[in-house]
């Protein structure tokens, strides 16, 4: 029996934040000089598996490992290979990760080894200088080797693209065009208001409605059904042959399919990316060690899933949720 919340949404899909650090600065996500969270305040590799088992003995059938940058965390492929164990044994469908592609390709290869078979990895531009002033730190080079290092180990690729007003709009067609082109899916996401950041989202803020319109002057978007468990809504492009995702939090609420709660990396269990409500399981995980406890704090989390969130960009420009992407996972 799958964990139930008070709507009746069985909660299936655990999305996992095990780090807040980062080796890129994205302007739309952390300011430029970000304090991080103490070490010595994150849950262990194997207290992570540890909450994961319990969610998957939950009915959980899709992790999804993130951060923060999951790759720059220290040995972060021993929890890949330990929780590989539920891929094989048939009680996870999915385990997969969101990167920023910076170490895909020292790590693609053992990715695929743990049954990873999907990835999705961010990628704004492909202009090599634009790259460098929207993540203020990052080598587009390196992240296109870590795709072809992906694709080359057999791991399926989807793109993900926040829609930036006047920073990479021109480029979305060419964006879809280039992954479409190597078979991968492309998915455009508009900014939220998570986390301080210097600058305005006000001013980054592109609605997708705009960007559909755009993309079906030259192209024919045909709907499709599926939903993949997740907030995107796709089409196919008929000229391309590819699938293009919308992720429409700003301006259409999705909530009413929503099937996921996500864990940050210090232990607390978010029931919604736009409330501030958490429960901690770092206590429960650590004063026994057996999992009752942590389980009955599931159970009562999962009772307190709010129904959907309500974001706003502020006339003010505040965010409406203080915690930054990194922390609570994207
Ligand atoms: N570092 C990894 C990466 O960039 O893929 C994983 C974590 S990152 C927080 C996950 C996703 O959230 C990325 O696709 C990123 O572009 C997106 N993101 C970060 N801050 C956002 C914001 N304020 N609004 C919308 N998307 C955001
Ligand atoms: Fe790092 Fe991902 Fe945030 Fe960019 S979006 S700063 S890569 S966590």
């Amino acid at each position: 029996m799958p964990l139930m919340d008070p709507f009746g949404r069985a909660i299936t899909y655990l999305r996992v934040s095990v780090t807040d650090r980062c080796d890129f600065r994205c302007v739309y996500c952390m300011s430029e000089h970000m304090s991080f969270l103490p070490k010595q305040d994150l849950l262990t590799l194997e207290e992570l598996d540890r909450v994961c088992s319990v969610f998957v003995d939950k009915g959980v059938r899709k992790l999804r490992i993130t951060g923060g940058e999951p790759l720059v965390r220290r040995d972060i492929m021993s929890l890949f290979r330990s929780l590989s164990r539920h891929l094989k044994a048939g009680t996870l469908d999915e385990l997969t990760v969101t990167t920023n592609g910076s170490q895909l390709a020292r790590y693609a290869s053992e990715l695929a080894a743990c049954g990873v078979r999907r990835i999705n990895v961010s990628m704004d531009t492909l202009d090599a200088d634009k790259f460098r002033r929207i993540t203020r730190c990052g080598d587009l080079g390196r992240v296109l080797s870590g795709i072809d290092a992906a694709q080359a180990a057999g791991l399926k690729v989807k793109i993900n693209t926040v829609a930036l007003k006047g920073v990479n709009e021109d480029e979305i067609e060419r964006l879809m065009e280039w992954a479409h082109g190597r078979g991968m899916g492309l998915t455009l996401i508009e900014v939220m208001p998570l986390g301080d950041i210097e600058a305005s989202r006000l001013d980054q803020f592109l609605p997708l409605s705009v960007v559909r319109a755009r993309l079906s002057d030259r192209h024919t978007l045909d709907d499709l059904d599926e939903r993949s468990g997740g907030p995107a809504r796709y089409v196919r492009v008929k000229e391309t042959g590819g699938k293009l995702g919308f992720i429409t939090p700003m301006t259409h609420n999705f909530c009413e399919s929503c099937n996921r709660v996500r864990l940050t990396c210090t232990g607390q269990l978010f029931m919604c990316l736009g409330q501030e409500d958490a429960a901690d399981l770092r206590t429960p995980l650590r004063v026994s060690e057996g999992n009752e406890r942590l389980e009955r704090t599931i159970i009562e989390a999962i009772s307190r899933k709010p129904k959907g969130h309500d974001f706003i960009i502020d006339r003010r420009d505040r965010p409406a949720v203080g915690r930054h992407m990194s922390v609570t996972g994207g």
